[in-house]
């Protein structure tokens, strides 16, 4: 039976948001121990199919991974060894607080949670209400004290990017992990403002012209200038195009510098030499080439690295950069924070605090688009 569900949720059309998400939380870390205390509404706790414990507001328990099984206890009493643990909601306001032992930080999580283990350590998935899952992100990716407007454009976005990834993890027995790769998610949102961002906005999804859910790709600052998608990857999407963006100019993450002994410098050039692809220009030297924000590669003694390379490589915040050379040392001054396709959060928060609207934000960063209500979707609107 269950095996039919999962063919029959695959072949579904992907339109409407999913009432509920099922996200893989502490995704990149290798935990043993968690300390779990519900906090809101009723839960059973429930072993291997059976209900282990009566929970209540005062109840703590510590979960622990024992010969590749869960062994469960409260302060005063062992509750056993299962295969998987769930904590399960009975009524729809629920909360429970989790701490992993080897971390200071408590983390608050609404709706459900799914232990097991995996490889000699714990697997949590928190299945959450998809409108809990999105406020939690836009805390995360959004930041706190931004305008009301800013949060409805990132809920929009983060709702759009959320659904247009689903099915990242095929395969596998979650939907969405809850870092970067997927969105960075941890918990509850509790900023007013982005609770009531997200429900301002409830069921947008931006799609482009021909009503599939577009790359909702967005950065921290473009600079002064996005640029195009196919000059970071090498899809070009008609509502992703390289814009000036003044909005962003004075802001935190506008302009970076970093300073490269010249022995560092140049061992980095060596290295790379053999993978570079060799160009007929002359005559221009790494410290006086100024690569332009719609360039892809940095010109080196007649070699093309590409920027988005050097960026990884050097951990540089953006590939948008020029190259100076003060006596032993390099300097590399350049401007922006992150990918800079699509749109600039730092931009988009000195909009809003100017008086433009959610809506004026997101046509600003994005070309040609449209806002639908996700039951609109049609059959397999995913990304193009
Ligand atoms: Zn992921
Ligand atoms: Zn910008």
């Amino acid at each position: 039976m269950r095996k039919f569900l999962i063919f029959l949720c695959l072949l579904l059309p992907l339109s409407a948001l999913p009432l509920n998400i099922n996200v893989r939380i502490y995704s990149s870390e290798y935990l043993k121990t968690v300390i779990l205390a519900p906090k809101a509404g009723k839960y059973l706790l429930i072993g291997d199919g059976k209900s282990i414990d009566s929970v209540t507001e005062s109840s703590v328990y510590q979960i622990k991974i024992v010969n590749n099984f869960l062994e469960i206890k409260t302060l005063t009493r062992e509750l056993g060894k299962y295969t998987y643990i769930r904590l399960k909601e009975l009524t729809p306001d629920c909360s429970f607080n989790i701490k992993p032992v080897s971390e200071k930080a408590t983390r608050l999580y609404n709706d459900e949670l799914l232990l097991s283990c995996s490889n000699g350590y714990l697997k949590m998935l928190n299945i959450v209400q998809f409108e809990h899952y999105l406020a939690g992100v836009v805390e995360c990716e959004a930041g706190q004290r931004r305008p009301v407007e800013f949060y409805k454009a990132q809920a929009v976005i983060c709702r759009t990017y959320t659904l247009s990834n689903i099915a990242r993890h095929l395969g596998e027995d979650y939907e969405l992990c809850d870092v970067v790769h997927c969105q960075v998610y941890r918990g509850t949102a509790d900023i007013p403002e982005i609770l009531q961002a997200v429900e301002a906005t409830k069921g947008l999804v931006i799609v482009d012209n021909s009503k599939h859910l577009i790359n909702a790709a967005y950065h921290s600052n473009c600079g002064g200038y996005t640029v195009n998608s196919e000059d970071v990857w090498s899809l070009n999407l008609p509502y992703l195009r390289a814009t000036k963006d003044t909005f962003c100019l004075n802001q935190l993450h506008a302009t970076w510098e970093k300073h490269f002994s010249m022995n560092d410098w140049l061992n980095y050039f060596e290295k790379k030499e053999a993978s570079l692809k060799k160009t007929d220009k002359h005559g221009e030297a790494y410290w006086d080439s100024i690569p332009g924000h719609k360039r892809v590669y940095f010109y080196d003694n007649g070699y093309l690295i590409p920027l988005k390379e050097m960026r990884i490589e050097l951990t540089l915040h953006s590939t948008y950069f020029s190259v100076e050379k003060n006596k032993d040392e390099v300097i590399v001054r350049g401007r922006g924070n992150g990918h800079r396709v699509g749109f600039c959060q730092e931009g988009a928060i000195h909009m809003a605090q100017k008086g433009y609207t959610y809506l004026q934000l997101l046509h600003n960063y994005y070309q040609g688009i449209q806002l639908i209500d996700s039951s609109a979707l049609p059959a397999g609107a995913g990304t193009n």
